[in-house]
């Protein structure tokens, strides 16, 4: 089992997606394991966007992710970076595919509806950037025999 970190963007929260995008990961199968509400500041956002802050867009960017709160989750499920990176799609929602969020939900390179870790190390580091310890729950999954086959998930 892994688990991944993803944040409902501002431009989810404001268009009213909240649900509709939840209910995607839940139907998917994912493990809702953490989820709170977070009003995010420019030191979260330059640690959590370290890798664009030399970027012209970064200050527009900051800027978008603090206009609302946003809603951080813990995915859990097997391969479950992979899993939601695919269904997040590709970065522009103007290409991204039919089918992902960003394909279904976006038209924008920025306002991209939702962020997703893009590896099981940055997941790591991201989930314990946006949650404390106890703030991620372990429990059973009642239909996790429906889920996954047998030695599936292991
Ligand atoms: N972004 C942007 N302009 C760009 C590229 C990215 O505003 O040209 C924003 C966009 O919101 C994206 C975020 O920066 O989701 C993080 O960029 P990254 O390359 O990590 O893409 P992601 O992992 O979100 O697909
Ligand atoms: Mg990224």
């Amino acid at each position: 089992m892994e688990t991944t970190l993803v944040l409902l963007k501002p431009s989810c929260v404001q268009r009213g997606l909240i649900g509709e995008i939840i209910n995607r990961f839940e139907r998917r199968g994912l493990q809702i394991t953490g989820m709170k509400m977070m009003q995010l500041d420019d030191e979260i956002l330059k640690k959590h966007y370290s890798h664009l802050v030399d970027k012209p867009f970064f200050p527009s960017l900051a800027a978008s992710m603090k206009t609302s709160p946003i809603v951080a989750m813990a995915l859990t499920g097997v391969e479950a970076v992979q899993v939601v990176r695919g269904m997040t799609g590709f970065t522009n929602g103007r290409r991204a595919d039919p089918g992902t969020i960003r394909g279904d939900y976006s038209v924008s390179n920025q306002q991209n509806i939702v962020h997703a870790s893009d590896s099981p190390e940055s997941a790591k580091t991201e989930l314990e950037r946006f949650f404390q310890p106890e703030e991620i729950y372990t429990y059973n999954h009642a239909l996790q025999g429906y889920l996954y086959g047998v030695g599936e998930a292991n």
